[in-house]
């Protein structure tokens, strides 16, 4: 007999080619998505629906699996973090951010990553290899396990009501299996959590923007962290590939095909470095020069061992982000949460600094 195959991360028409070489009708395929996707199980004898004879075919052929945790932590202010374990030893790191009836569960697309950018604690550690779909989807799974989700709740009210791709990795390096991934876990059928209630987040990856966006539907976030070529470069040696006159233009294009979507900027306030007044300005005279509608997130900086920034003191967020609202660009400075665990914004890393 070959090797099982894993489930997690088929898609609809995988499932059902998979379902149809044992000889089953689609039908089928729609039932067995339900149980993996809607009720989370991963035990074929408690699939009851299908008859005994499938599950026996099932068992044969096919793993159900999620990552192994390998440890999770608790913040004071209940951000969680969990080091998930992949069947070849590969390991990534995800969060989940709770706010009182809601909450973002922050997944990785990559083990390590190979963009570099200089104020990420996962950009110091170097790219391993992509993640499948299923290693993509069976990140959430672990965290719907771990607050029992299950069933997907059908009405509005989810602890995990937001999934946003910013924890390790540049998704737009991985672009198909993060396609593939966010499809599965927008499925009305299954997870069924909605594209609105997606963000994936890029460092700028230009020529692949709208492709994403047009394949997936969800949210864009841009890390922006610089309003000229010059200082963006400094921080984000990507820049160099794709300066943001590629990704803003890639911006605008994305707006002119779907102009009811605001993109989000994101940006981390360096003491010093981006955060004077005249950054702001210039940050506004880009969006207006691409006409762009936009939002920034201000994000303070989250030191971790080793880094050579620092935060922007409070009083100079304040200012920037009030040069910003007087221009008309919402600007709310993100809380930041899961510093005592090192599950804030940037600090993600699944290996030891001497393990690189
Ligand atoms: S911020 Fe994102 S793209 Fe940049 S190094 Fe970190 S994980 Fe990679």
């Amino acid at each position: 007999m070959g090797a099982k195959t894993e489930l997690i991360g088929l898609s609809k028409e995988e499932l059902q080619k998979a379902l149809s070489d044992l000889g089953e009708k689609p039908f089928r395929a729609k039932q067995l998505w339900q149980w993996l996707y809607y009720f989370g199980e991963t035990d074929f004898d408690k699939m009851t629906n299908l008859s005994k004879d499938l599950r026996h075919k099932l068992q044969e052929n096919f793993t159900v699996s999620r990552p192994k945790i390998v440890a999770e932590q608790l913040s004071s202010d209940k951000t969680r973090k969990w080091l998930l374990e992949f069947a070849d030893g590969q390991r990534v790191e995800m969060v989940y951010i709770p706010e009182a009836d809601r909450g973002a569960v922050c997944i990785s697309t990559q083990v390590g990553c190979a963009v570099g950018c200089r104020f990420c604690h996962t950009g110091s550690q170097k790219l391993t290899r992509n993640l499948s779909a299923g290693e993509i989807v069976s990140q959430f799974m672990v965290a719907r396990d771990t607050y029992g989700e299950w069933p997907s709740p059908t009405n509005e009210v989810r602890y995990l009501s937001n999934i946003v791709v910013m924890g390790m990795g540049e998704p737009l390096h991985n672009l198909e299996n993060t396609v593939k991934a966010l499809n599965i876990l927008s499925d009305g059928d299954g997870i069924a959590i909605s594209r609105r209630r997606i963000t994936m987040s890029t460092s700028g990856i230009a020529p692949r923007i709208v492709e994403a966006l047009q394949k997936t539907g969800v949210r864009l976030a841009i890390s922006l962290h610089a309003p000229n070529n010059e200082l963006r470069s400094q921080i984000m040696p990507i820049n160099q590939r794709y300066p943001l006159e590629k990704v803003l233009q890639a911006c605008q294009d994305y707006q002119a095909g779907d102009g009811s979507r605001y993109i989000t900027f994101e940006y981390l306030m360096l003491d010093r470095l981006n955060d004077s007044p005249e950054c702001a300005q210039e940050l506004i005279g880009l969006m207006k020069k691409y006409h762009l509608r936009a939002t920034f997130n201000l994000i303070p900086f989250n030191p971790w061992p080793g880094c050579a920034f620092r935060p922007s003191p409070n009083n100079r967020v304040r200012e920037f982000a009030k040069i910003l609202e007087n221009a008309g660009f919402a600007a709310p400075i993100r809380v930041a949460r899961g510093q005592d665990i090192l599950a804030a914004c940037g600090q993600l890393k699944s290996q030891k600094n001497s393990e690189n």
